[in-house]
């Protein structure tokens, strides 16, 4: 199936995702950790992140203090520039793209500071951290961007009772 449609699928079936999140919310914390784990692990195995690219293109990363000093540094940039040139605050006093794609994706989906990307572009999607119930909301929210994590949340539904 192709990425978009695979986010087509998850934007037309919200309210089960919905209650999908909310069933293993009242889970053990461990068993819903392997759940996503092991469906992380495999669907990793088939999507090409580099065919895709939507959370580079659509969103953004937040970026912390070490993170802007590390990529102004790489630019040769003062942090105060490279925050004037191309982040600002959001809602939660955190350093956000001022527009997205961002900056830094390339023509072909490569993302040109890699070595040095913000800590959460290396996160991203957060489907193999720990005590994932604790990030429910941002879960749904990452698979209405995200087929990985789209996926992930699909499979996990054809497991449970
Ligand atoms: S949106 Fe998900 S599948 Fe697409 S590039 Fe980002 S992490 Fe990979
Ligand atoms: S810094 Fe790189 S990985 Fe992060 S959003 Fe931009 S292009 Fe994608």
């Amino acid at each position: 199936m192709e990425y978009g449609n695979i986010l087509e699928k998850a934007k037309s079936r919200k309210k089960q995702i919905k209650q999908l999140l909310a069933k293993l919310n009242k889970l053990p914390v461990k068993q819903v950790d392997s759940y996503f784990h092991e469906e992380h692990d495999k669907v990793f195995e088939q999507i090409d992140c580099l065919k895709c690219a939507n959370c580079c293109k659509t969103t953004g990363p937040l970026f912390t203090q070490k993170d802007i000093e590390r990529i102004a540094h790489h630019l040769n940039q003062k942090p105060g520039a490279f925050i004037e040139q191309y982040l600002r605050l959001d809602e939660d006093n955190d350093y956000i793209l001022k527009s997205t794609p961002c900056i830094f994706l390339d023509k072909s989906n490569y993302c040109s500071i890699y070595d040095i990307k913000p800590k959460a572009c290396g996160e991203y999607p957060h489907t193999n951290r720990r005590n994932m119930n604790e990030i429910s909301t941002l879960t749904f929210n990452n698979a209405m961007v995200c087929p990985a994590v789209s996926k992930i949340l699909e499979n996990i539904e054809k497991k449970l009772p």
